[in-house]
């Protein structure tokens, strides 16, 4: 029987990167399969001008090499994505992962063989690939959401997406620009685009909640005494709830006075980035603490923005502070102080169709050369879905999953067995720093293979009533919070007909990365483990 290699990983992301590494640490044959003709995932496709990770560089990269982590230099506080691709690149070079990438390869299909226990993986290049296992490292934000503007065929301009940005770069001198999308990558891009281009039209459906990144260089000083404390720094981020080393939980909004309340979010706004949200333990919880967190942060726009009626238009208020993924921005809102750019409220005014030189809404007309649609992903399960994934019975994962996604700990579905998903739906993934999240299901997965070749297993599987436990466990965690009033694309309510379900896992990284130690300890409790025989 043909069999190319013991592991096929789809996706050569941080998650498929480190897969290849480990499994080859444990003696096994892997191969990445990968779209893109380069490493770093997300970080390959994201180019769009002001990419930018809003987890600090030092936290956001491998942790499982300390030769990796001290020798690297991080020049920025939160790193760009020229510099994260440049760090996936030197992780490919340094542990000689290329030569088992297969680059420019589309996964299309992927059907498990009963009779022989093994994966056939077929792609758009032809030939196919078996395997006994197949992970799949296919990210949770890689499969990007092109919106259905009325008449978008009319336009003869061109039109960008961020996350399917031009490998060459765009240069916008003398443009008339416009741009759909507020989420974390249009209130990245905007600031740019703003600066190059003659003129910017932001199209606004939903406001958001922006904290100042304060980004700036980390001092040689810093990154020496961050690297002095890097085993600490990691075991509190494999501790945490985020993943992450910053403080959490220090403090209930509710218990404070209104005087020390206002020390506080102004303390936190002060040090930027997501511990606006993370520092609080009832900022989630309680919606009281939560229009206290989310007033200060409205206030706080109202300082910054001139005009009072746009400065309003930009304070979000239909949604909990944080229930949409909170942003992270350099000078965000101060681009709406700039006379070149116009904040335009298509809630109140909708896009009715696109023109030859820009679109039409119920109330006026804007002309611009360029769109940019900066519109989101179909998140978590896209990049799952879109292969013809089948399982036992030829019964395919997009069926499965059509009332909403179900995996066992987010990392193996039942009726798919030998088949991981890293940072799947049901696992913290992007509530989490997603490189430790991703180090956490390779390292888990490794060792359960490991065990299984120990232990004679040829078949491993997701047992259905744990898969149901689990789920109802991820649902009822997240019911309990605020995250799920709002149309979130965490919830996947920024794809039309997309079922609700809440997909990441809210009690946390250090919550969820206990139960899954439980579980193999318990000797993979929830798996059905079986001899080929
Ligand atoms: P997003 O958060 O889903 O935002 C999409 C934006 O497009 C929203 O403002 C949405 O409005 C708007 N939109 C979508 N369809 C539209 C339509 N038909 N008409 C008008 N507006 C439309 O997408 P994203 O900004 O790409 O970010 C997705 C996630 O990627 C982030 O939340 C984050 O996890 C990750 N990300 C991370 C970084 C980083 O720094 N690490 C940077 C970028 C992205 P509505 O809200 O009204 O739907």
């Amino acid at each position: 029987m043909q069999q190319d290699a013991d592991v096929i990983v789809v996706g050569a992301g941080f998650a498929g990167m480190y897969m290849l590494h480990r499994a080859r640490q444990l003696g096994f044959r892997a191969v990445v399969i990968e779209t893109g003709s380069e490493v770093g995932g997300t970080w390959y496709w994201n180019r769009y001008p002001g990419a930018r990770c809003d987890v600090q560089s030092m936290s956001y990269s491998y942790s499982f090499s300390d030769d990796l982590q001290q020798e690297w230099v991080w020049p920025d506080r939160y790193a760009t994505q020229p510099d994260i691709l440049r760090y996936a690149k030197h992780v490919a070079d340094r542990f000689d992962l290329r030569r088992d990438i297969r680059f420019n390869t589309r996964v299309t299909a992927a059907r498990f063989d009963q009779a022989q226990n093994v994966w056939q993986i077929e792609t758009d290049a032809g030939g196919l690939f078996v395997a006994p296992f197949l992970i799949m490292a296919t990210g949770c934000l890689s499969v990007p959401k092109v919106p259905d503007v009325p008449g978008i065929k009319n336009f003869r301009g061109r039109v960008l997406h961020t996350a399917n940005w031009p490998q060459e770069g765009v240069d916008f001198s003398g443009q008339g620009v416009g741009i759909l999308g507020t989420g974390s990558s249009g209130i990245q891009a905007i600031p740019h685009i703003a600066q190059q281009a003659r003129h910017l039209t932001v199209f606004q459906r939903t406001p958001n909640f922006s904290i100042p990144a304060w980004n700036g260089p980390i001092s040689p000083q810093t990154q020496a005494d961050l690297k002095g404390r890097y085993s600490e720094l990691r075991y509190k981020s494999r501790n945490s709830y985020a993943g992450d080393y910053a403080d959490e939980y220090v403090v209930s909004i509710l218990d404070l006075s209104p005087q020390e309340r206002e020390v506080q979010f102004e303390k936190r706004w002060q040090e930027g980035g997501f511990n606006y949200q993370y520092a609080f333990a009832d900022v989630m919880e309680n919606a009281q603490a939560n229009e206290l967190a989310a007033e200060f942060v409205r206030n706080k726009i109202r300082g910054i923005v001139r005009d009072s009626k746009t400065a309003e238009m930009l304070c979000p208020k239909g949604h909990p502070f944080g229930a949409k993924r909170l942003c992270v921005d350099t000078g965000y809102y101060e681009t709406y102080n700039r006379p070149n750019v116009a904040l335009v409220d298509i809630r109140a005014d909708p896009i009715q169709d696109m023109t030859a030189g820009g679109l039409r809404t119920a109330t006026s007309t804007y002309s611009f050369d360029t769109l940019v649609l900066a519109t989101g992903f179909d998140a978590m399960t896209g990049a799952l879905t879109r292969i013809d994934i089948r399982g036992r019975d030829g019964v395919l994962l997009r069926d499965r999953w059509q009332d909403g996604a179900k995996a066992y700990l987010g990392l193996a579905v039942a009726g798919f067995p030998n088949m991981f998903t890293i940072n799947g739906p049901g696992s913290p993934s992007v509530l989490a720093n997603m490189v430790l999240a991703c180090e956490q299901h390779v390292e888990w997965i490794a060792a359960l293979l490991a065990h299984s070749r120990e232990n004679g297993i040829a078949v491993i599987e997701a047992d259905s009533v744990a898969q149901e436990d689990w789920a109802r466990e991820v649902t009822e965690s997240a019911d309990r919070t605020l995250y799920t009033r709002a149309a979130s694309w965490y919830l996947g309510a920024n794809v039309p007909g997309k079922p609700r379900v809440f997909m990441p896992y809210v009690e946390g990284f250090c919550v969820y990365s206990r139960t899954c130690d439980a579980v193999a300890a318990s000797g993979y409790s929830g798996f059905h483990l079986a001899s080929g025989g």
